[in-house]
């Protein structure tokens, strides 16, 4: 038998119209999707609650271990809506966002908007962005209850669309009542993962999951990266890092503020510094936005998958494309592709970080030991770690390896988080059911018995051991297979 192939790069699939059937979300595992996102922005809780319901169903069945993220929506800022749909803007036009445009009354001169601070928040000059960035218009004055604007980029646009301003600033505060009362509909979902939308500050991380302990969850939390004032400052920037499990780097509404230019280098520096914090990184947004309506990506699309492959994203993250596409098995297959490609590179596969620093705790020295060696030593074809909370096959994964890191633990919440680690292979194996002297063998027999192993291969095994009683990871052995 030859042994598996792993992709190393996870993928996130949003889940919406196009997908949410039990037979395609079956199809979408089958091709590879590690997380499903539940995109708050749409939907009610009990639909979402639904959906969960199916994804676990179709993971079972599957046997494999498949997180679910519930994105919650954050204070996008949001047009009202029009009395005919949509309007269409040419350059040129003069265009009102006005706070007394009554919902559902909006047309070609003006719509309102629920963003009180609106106002004080804009001045003449500034640009404003809608649709994510579609369509384009310049502040020409600022009255007491509206802003007047030329439209310098036209196009359609529909009703409740997003509105940026460039260079940021349009700030409301990140949980909005609609978030808090979505938190409380978790209880039902049981996500192993929520992202906080429009992070400001580390408080709104913090107030996160206070409110989600309330209702005895504790799910990984991301933070969406997606204000431009927020990259602006590194301090708050590293305290986002330092209180969250990971942050998304949240192109659409971030490479809008900041313009795709600015994005191209916030995106190493986002995903480098995530990793060296020892924080998971998600890439997101239009990553193969063609394939909404097409069978296959643009080249251009393969690379920027594959770019952010190189820059070292935990994971790449597909919206619109299986939310509503056409082609959402087409597209995850494509983003696999892409990303197993991108992982043949060198680049991708060895590591030189941290080479000259000191480490904090047995189980990083462990973790970065077992990685050095594995990287050095091409007898070995992965590294198996016996882990309770996942903190060691976590810090492994923040370094280059071309090896896999099977995870093996009998706690559920701690493989389904792993589910978005780089390199990681959630495994269920309950360890503690054997004797001291038998774990070695055991750990060798069913990695084999999955089909991960042949004879005369090596594996790095780690675990911890603490005079003769599980503990936190301070063994590392080498052993031959059989
Ligand atoms: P969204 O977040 O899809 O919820 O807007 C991601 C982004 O802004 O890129
Ligand atoms: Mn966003």
């Amino acid at each position: 038998m030859i042994p598996k192939v792993n992709r190393r790069t996870k993928i996130v699939a949003t889940i919406g119209p196009g997908s949410e059937s039990e037979a395609m979300l079956a199809k979408l595992i089958s091709a590879g999707v590690n997380v499903f996102r539940l995109n708050f922005s749409h939907g009610s809780a009990a639909h979402h609650t639904e959906v969960a319901r199916r994804i676990r169903k179709q993971a079972a069945s599957a046997g494999r271990y498949v997180g679910i993220l519930a994105d919650l929506q954050g204070p996008k800022i949001r047009i009202s809506t029009f009395r005919d749909g949509a309007v269409e803007l040419a350059s040129g036009d003069t265009f009102r966002l006005d706070l007394d445009i009554a919902e559902g009354e909006g047309d070609a001169r003006g719509v309102g908007l629920d963003y009180r601070e609106l106002c004080d928040s804009v001045t003449p000059g500034d640009t404003l962005l809608l649709d994510d960035g579609r369509l384009r218009m310049q502040v020409d004055s600022v009255e007491s209850r509206s802003v007047t604007c030329t439209v310098t980029q036209g196009g359609k646009l529909g009703s409740r669309k997003g509105i940026n301003r460039l260079g940021g600033g349009l700030a409301a505060p990140a949980l909005t009542s609609k978030d808090i009362a979505d938190i409380d509909s978790l209880a039902l979902v049981q996500p192993d993962f929520v992202a906080v939308s429009f992070v400001s500050s580390a408080a709104d991380i913090y107030q996160t999951r206070d409110l989600l302990a309330q209702h005895n969850l504790s799910p990984a939390i991301i933070a969406k990266i997606e204000r431009a004032e927020v990259v602006a400052d590194e301090e708050t920037l590293n305290q986002i890092l330092e209180a969250g499990f990971g942050i998304m780097v949240a192109r659409g509404d971030l490479g809008v503020e900041v313009g795709d230019a600015q994005l191209i280098g916030i995106q190493k520096d986002l995903i480098s510094r995530a990793r060296k914090a020892d924080r998971v990184v998600i890439t997101a947004t239009q990553m193969m936005e063609s394939m909404i309506s097409n069978p296959l990506p643009t080249r251009a699309e393969v690379f920027d998958v594959a770019n952010a492959v190189l820059d070292g994203t935990d994971a790449v993250m597909l919206s619109a494309e299986t939310a509503v596409g056409n082609y959402p098995a087409e597209v995850v297959h494509a983003m696999a592709d892409a990303a197993l490609g991108a992982e043949r590179h060198p680049v991708a596969r060895t590591s030189r970080y941290r080479l000259d620093r000191q480490f904090s705790s047995a189980q990083e020295t462990i973790a970065m030991s077992a990685i050095y060696a594995a990287n050095h030593y091409p007898n070995v074809r992965g590294i198996a770690c016996l882990t309770e909370s996942g903190t060691t096959p976590r810090l492994m994964s923040r370094l280059s390896s071309g090896l896999p890191i099977f995870a093996l633990s009998s706690r559920s919440e701690t493989l389904q988080k792993l589910c978005l680690c780089r390199g990681v292979v959630p495994l269920y194996f309950d360890a503690e059911v054997y004797g001291q002297s038998e774990i070695e063998a055991r750990t060798i027999e069913f990695l084999r018995s999955e089909g991960y192993l042949q004879s005369g291969d090596s594996i790095l095994l780690t675990f911890g051991m603490v005079m003769g009683h599980p503990g936190a990871t301070n063994i590392m052995k080498i052993l031959p297979v059989g």
